[in-house]
């Protein structure tokens, strides 16, 4: 798992959905506590750390991290 999203502080502006090169991103139908619908994952196997949607969230709900490739 390399896409670790704070669904708590998501506000479903969905600007990490658009700028995901991968397009592995979407908005979720549950919302969160605060009401937001909020993203989820679609295929994280893609996910190439690329770090864009963290970059993007005004939010700071994303976080990347980078696995080693060894194992
Ligand atoms: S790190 Fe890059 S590839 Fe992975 S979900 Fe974020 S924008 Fe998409
Ligand atoms: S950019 Fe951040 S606040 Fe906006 S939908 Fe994505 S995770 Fe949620």
């Amino acid at each position: 798992m390399n896409v670790h999203i704070n669904t708590l502080l998501c506000k479903g502006c969905a600007f990490c959905v658009k700028y995901c090169p991968k397009k592995i991103l979407e908005m979720g139908t549950e919302r969160n506590k605060k009401g937001h619908f909020f993203v989820i994952t679609t295929d994280e196997e893609k996910c190439t750390s690329c770090a864009i949607c963290a970059a993007m969230c005004p939010e700071a709900a994303i976080e990347i991290t980078k696995e080693d490739s060894n194992g």
